[in-house]
């Protein structure tokens, strides 16, 4: 059996990142991917936004990863010519009665560390966005967007530098644990034994986890899946910035987000789904879509959206439930030394990227 010092399963952005910091930390690294290429999964279907840090719990992890990783990625980026804008993002009130949830944004992006957000009257919002409507807006300067895609061929690219492999078309398909020793399987028959293994597989993780021979079934948390479609406009942005309306249950509500061609799309909603290939976008859900936009962008023209991607959330909280952090889960958790899992790595996991690489990576020291 062939004896590789660390394995991380998953080539999505976080695998990647994660993979790299272990090369960096001169570790031997293969990682195994299902599929042909690098990204194929929910890192290929997000906003591509990196967020300032705002709407997370104070301490939780996602608030304290998002706002290091902003801060890393913004220079990651710089530093390799990553496609990036730091564009910022106006979140909106359309009613007075969402005032109050503006201050309370405010509160908690303080409380996160997030200290440049500014609070507009809405004179001092539309002299921003003229075509904006609203009774008032945070703006939020550090918000912006990346090239997701040329930053994770730049995390593979530094971790093939470093000597590490990723091997694609390899699904792993069992993993045993016991006396110390970690054994994994792919499809083809392929077994390996290393000494420290990342569980990044996204949407898969906790069923692939309880799978693992030796791993206590209570340290895994049920998966729920709730996709998230974009709709996309045709002809010019009407906005410089990201636009977001005050968040609603389970999601940021329909916002308007840009690419870096300055293309403009709108989304993602929220639909608890079954599976985690459920990722047809379904046209008549655009329907609703024009009632969202309108309290923000009330010259939205009728017919000006077409159905774009979807993307799956990889939740461990259900629908109604308060919405989980991210699970880090190491030896303290479960009990197994060498194996760390990542669960419920939804947003803002591609903004937090390079931190939970660097706490994983700590973790496995
Ligand atoms: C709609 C939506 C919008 C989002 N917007 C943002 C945003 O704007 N900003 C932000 O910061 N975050 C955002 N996110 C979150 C972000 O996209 C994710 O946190 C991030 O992409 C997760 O990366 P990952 O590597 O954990 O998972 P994935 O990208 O899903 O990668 C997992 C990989 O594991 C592989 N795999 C699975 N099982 C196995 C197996 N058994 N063997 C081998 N390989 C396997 C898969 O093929 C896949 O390539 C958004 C998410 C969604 C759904």
């Amino acid at each position: 059996m062939e004896q590789i010092d660390s394995v991380v399963i998953g080539a999505g952005v976080v695998g990647l990142a994660v993979a790299r910091a272990l090369a960096l930390a001169g570790h031997e690294v293969l990682v195994l991917e299902s599929e042909g290429a690098i990204g194929t999964g929910t890192s290929s279907r997000n906003s591509e936004v990196i967020h300032a840090g705002i709407y997370y719990p104070q301490g939780s992890l996602k608030a304290r990863l998002c706002v290091a990783g902003r801060h890393a990625l913004y220079a990651y980026a710089a530093e390799r010519g990553i496609g990036h804008r730091r564009c910022g993002k106006l979140i909106v009130a359309t009613q007075p009665s969402q005032l109050a949830d503006l201050e309370s944004i405010m509160a908690k992006a303080r409380a996160n560390g997030v200290d440049d957000l500014v609070l507009l009257d809405r004179d001092e919002a539309v002299s921003m966005e003229p075509q904006l409507s609203c009774v008032a807006a945070v703006h939020s300067p550090s918000t912006g967007i990346i090239d997701s895609h040329a930053f994770m061929l730049a995390l593979q690219g530094d971790l093939e530098n470093a000597g590490g492999v990723v091997a694609f078309k390899s699904p792993v398909v069992g993993v045993r644990l016991h006396g110390g020793a970690i054994e994994l399987e792919t499809a083809d028959g392929t077994a390996l034994r290393c000494a420290r293994l990342v569980n990044a597989a996204g949407l898969g993780a906790p069923a692939l986890a309880r799978a693992f021979e030796g791993l206590p079934p209570t340290a895994v948390p049920q998966a729920y899946f709730a996709k998230g479609s974009y709709f996309v406009l045709g002809g010019r942005a009407p906005f410089g910035r990201l636009i977001y309306p005050v968040p609603e249950p389970g999601g940021l509500g329909v916002h308007l987000t840009l690419d870096l061609g300055g293309q403009a799309k709108f989304g993602p909603d929220v639909q608890w789904v079954d599976s985690p290939d459920d990722l047809v976008v379904e046209p008549a859900r655009g329907d609703a879509f024009y009632a969202e936009v309108r309290k923000y962008w009330p010259a939205l023209p009728d017919g000006a959206l077409s159905a774009g991607y979807a993307g799956i959330r990889p939740k461990i909280s259900g629908p109604g439930e308060p919405a989980a952090d991210f699970v880090i889960q190491g030896v303290e958790q479960h009990g197994v030394r060498g194996l760390v899992n990542l669960f419920g790595i939804e947003s803002p996991g591609l903004t937090s990227s390079l931190e939970i690489a660097r706490c994983v990576a700590d973790m496995l020291e």
